[in-house]
């Protein structure tokens, strides 16, 4: 498809993000003429379309000319781009076929097998664990998609991998029809992106785009604890192994007798020995290591266990994931900012093994967090709700558990915060809501609370 589009007139990309900006230059690498545009209006939009311009590419930043998106041959979009926009709308009205940036990339790297990581929460850390054990084992790995290096950035460079870990959201399956891996893993499913999904189920429909091109030789890797995630694959052709913290007959397992992560029916690694906090990280390592283990026979053989054992140990957790920022005064402040649903705040308040300030808010997504109050009564000693879900927190969690009400100013949460906490609780910044009320996304939100943690000025 790509290959006819770049004979057929030019490609249009729409979002000069991360994405659009290297999606661009491959396809231009790649002999396409193209046209890459973003309404939007900040500094950085007028500076990355200077900046293709300068390498002779044609781009608007401010504006999409929609004569010439009208008139593109195949519209490449950005992830962040919502499927609604205009230029999309534009596109399709026009008949012009619409995909995602990883799209275009997968094609530029075709032959290179990857492992694809999709799921609802736990993304990021198997996507990032899953290319730090492929790479303890020799090979040349690189991590991409949804976790931050856009897939074409990878398919621009020199050299190609040996193997890919390609984090994938619900939004990028859905534009992209020819998602193919060597093994798929499925980390969980719940409801989440209710601001963008007029349902739930539409939300699940993206998630299992991941099966559209599965054969026999197919290899799925899925949560037997999570019945949503299990029946959405029903049937798709291909081998399912499953990985769990409580069925003794999953492929990987949790092994209470021995405190020993299980694969295969051996012992692997002994759970105080995983650089990660939280129950749910053991369910993001028995996924990481079922699913490099089915990509290659050869990764299951006794020394290449003993590797993945040592290399479990080396394994850095990723910044605003339950992250710990600081030790002040006998208080513990734990960033995860990237909790921005309800689920995953959820799992960071129970991994939480002192009395807790819980700080929850920021744009509200659609779920109710009702969900929470067990968790809170277990963990938190009061809960700091801000920005603009305040008030439906409030509703929800009221006679719960102590609460308190803090508007939009983060400076006031955190002093809030080292207010409450006494000598030997933590602080959690786990917020169950998006970041775009009062932060450019979550990283800033995560850094924010780092450095105000700190005392740093
Ligand atoms: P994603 O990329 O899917 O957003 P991350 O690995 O970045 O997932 O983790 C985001 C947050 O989700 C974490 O900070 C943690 O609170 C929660 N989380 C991580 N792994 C899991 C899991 N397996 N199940 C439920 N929640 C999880």
């Amino acid at each position: 498809m790509i290959e006819e589009a770049r004979l057929r007139g030019e490609i249009a990309v729409v979002g000069l993000g991360r994405s659009g900006m290297a999606a661009a230059r491959l396809l231009a690498r790649d002999g396409a003429r193209v046209y890459a545009s973003d309404a939007g209006q900040g500094d950085e939009v007028t500076r990355a379309a200077a900046e293709l311009r300068g390498e002779g590419i044609a781009a608007d930043g401010g504006l999409h000319d929609m004569t010439r998106i009208r008139a593109a041959s195949l519209v490449v979009v950005s992830p962040g781009v919502p499927p609604d926009a205009l230029p999309l709308a534009t596109a399709r009205e026009a008949g012009v076929p619409v995909v995602g940036e990883v799209e275009i990339a997968l094609s530029a790297l075709r032959g290179v097998p990857y492992i694809a990581i999709t799921g609802t929460n736990g993304k990021s850390t198997v996507t990032a664990l899953v290319a730090h054990l492929l790479a303890a084992l020799g090979h040349r790995a690189a991590a991409a998609g949804n976790i931050g290096r856009a897939l074409s950035d990878v398919a621009l460079q020199g050299e190609r991998p040996e193997w890919i870990a390609l984090e994938i959201s619900s939004f990028q399956l859905h534009d992209t029809p020819s998602i193919a891996p060597v093994v798929g893993v499925l980390t969980n499913l719940s409801p989440d992106h209710l601001d963008r999904y007029h349902s739930v189920e539409a939300y699940y429909a993206d998630k299992a785009l991941m099966y559209r091109n599965a054969t026999t030789a197919s290899r799925w890797v899925v949560c037997a604890d999570d019945r949503r995630a299990l029946d959405l694959g029903l049937g798709t052709p291909g081998t399912r192994w499953a990985f769990s913290r409580l069925d003794q007959h999953a492929a990987a397992h949790y092994e209470a007798a021995r405190d020993a992560l299980v694969v295969f029916g051996k012992p692997l690694a002994h759970r105080d020995t995983l650089p990660l906090l939280g129950w749910h990280n053991v369910d993001n390592v028995l996924a990481a290591l079922l699913a490099v283990m089915l990509a290659d026979k050869a990764h299951q053989s006794k020394a290449a266990r003993a590797t993945l054992a040592a290399a479990l140990k080396t394994f850095r957790g990723l910044p605003h994931r339950l992250e710990v920022v600081a030790d002040v005064a006998g208080v513990r402040w734990i960033n995860d900012s990237k909790a921005t649903n309800v689920s995953s705040a959820r799992v960071a308040i129970e991994a939480m093994s002192q009395p807790t300030v819980v700080l929850l808010g920021g744009k509200h997504k659609g779920e109710p967090y009702t969900a929470l109050i067990e968790p809170l009564r277990a963990h938190a000693t009061r809960v700091i709700a801000y920005g603009e879900a305040e008030s439906m927190i409030v509703t929800d969690l009221q006679g719960y558990v102590p609460l308190e009400r803090c508007g939009s100013s983060f400076e006031k949460v955190m002093q809030r915060a080292r207010a409450t906490a006494r000598p030997g609780d933590a602080v959690l910044l786990a917020p169950a809501c998006s970041s775009f009320d009062m932060f450019t996304n979550y990283e800033a939100r995560g850094e924010t609370f780092r450095r105000l943690a700190r005392g740093d000025a």
